[in-house]
């Protein structure tokens, strides 16, 4: 993990492994402070707050969470008192998507021998994920800390005379999805509403819903945009995950029309120049959702993650690429 400056005010944690789980954290150095995401677990959550501590005065009395996945939520016990603040949907979906008993859970199973073996027999993709997230995280000790504000389309902060606006656009890659525009400063603090460098997942929402969120990003035209997941960047991040995402759905429609199965597409498409992104498995999460655009599915129909896990597994294997989340 690395601190960045950003701008006058804004600070970024990044993680730069880029891989499942490692989310980024934003840091509005204003009127007391606003952090932005609080990491995937613990450890991390302590290690972003030592880091920001460096140019903070004091523990931040505010928390943005930009949605409600684990990855963006589970620090939030370590601002004890804090304001948090989220889209309202966010607390109701976060006791289904972020629960942490299961993941201690699977981390513990995945852990264990005997289980292990029983796992990967009928689940390899699961086995191989856990093990992944074994190498960086610990899950233990993680409570869900609910938001306490909540708002719908829009929320203002002034900080000082530093505005700040949380915009909801969700959903697109999850039913909360927030951004973080700070005018002034000409930066934007997207949430997993934009993948930098490796390969987006998606949960909920459309396609159609995603576009305007990622062209709503490119005209609010800031300088730098701080992604949920990878380096910063410029609008140019915007555009290039716009073009993956067209070309996905372009090329999921030609399988689909073909007869192929979202997994014997996965297998089929070619990852082109975001092979160099991390992750480019994880293209079955984004074929399996133009599929069910073109089946015509609720945007919400839920996922079964172990098969999911499999599938990005199983197109890792077919490509002849590393297993990687
Ligand atoms: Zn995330």
């Amino acid at each position: 993990m690395k601190l960045q400056q950003v701008s006058g005010n804004c600070f970024a944690v990044l993680n730069e492994k880029n891989r499942l789980c490692d989310a980024n954290s934003g840091l509005i150095n204003r009127a007391g402070g606003v952090v932005i995401d609080t990491q995937s677990d613990l450890a991390h959550g302590r290690q972003m707050i030592q880091m920001f501590s460096k140019v903070w005065p004091a523990m931040p009395q505010r928390v943005i969470n930009t949605h409600e996945d684990a990855d963006h939520v589970w620090g939030n016990q370590l601002f004890e008192g804090a304001e948090i603040i989220a889209h309202r949907s966010v607390p109701e979906r976060m006791k289904h998507v972020a629960d942490p008993k299961e993941s201690q859970k699977l981390l513990h199973g995945v852990g264990h021998l005997l289980t292990r073996l029983v796992f990967k027999t009928f689940h390899p993709g699961i086995v191989a994920a856990g093990q992944q997230l074994l190498e960086d995280y610990n899950f233990d000790g993680i409570e869900l800390v609910l938001p306490t504000t909540l708002f719908d389309a829009r929320y203002e902060l002034d900080l000082d005379g530093t505005q700040v606006h949380l915009i909801y656009v969700g959903p697109c890659h999850q039913v909360g999805d927030t951004i973080i525009h700070v005018p002034k400063e000409r930066v934007v603090f997207a949430g997993d509403v934009l993948f930098r460098q490796c390969t987006a997942m998606g949960w909920t929402g459309s396609y159609e819903k995603w576009f305007q969120c990622l062209d709503l990003l490119i005209q609010l035209d800031p300088e730098v945009i701080v992604p949920g997941h990878g380096p910063l960047c410029g609008i140019e991040g915007a555009m290039e995950m716009r073009a993956y995402l067209e070309y996905i759905r372009d090329e999921s429609k030609k399988c689909f029309d073909g007869g192929l199965t979202s997994l014997e597409a996965a297998k089929r498409i070619e990852f082109g120049p975001y092979g160099e992104w991390r992750a480019p498995a994880r293209l079955y999460m984004n074929v399996e959702r133009a599929y069910r655009e073109f089946r015509n599915e609720p945007p919400d129909a839920p996922w079964d993650i172990a098969a999911t896990f499999d599938a990005i597994y199983q197109v890792a294997k077919a490509k002849g690429i590393k297993v990687e989340y």
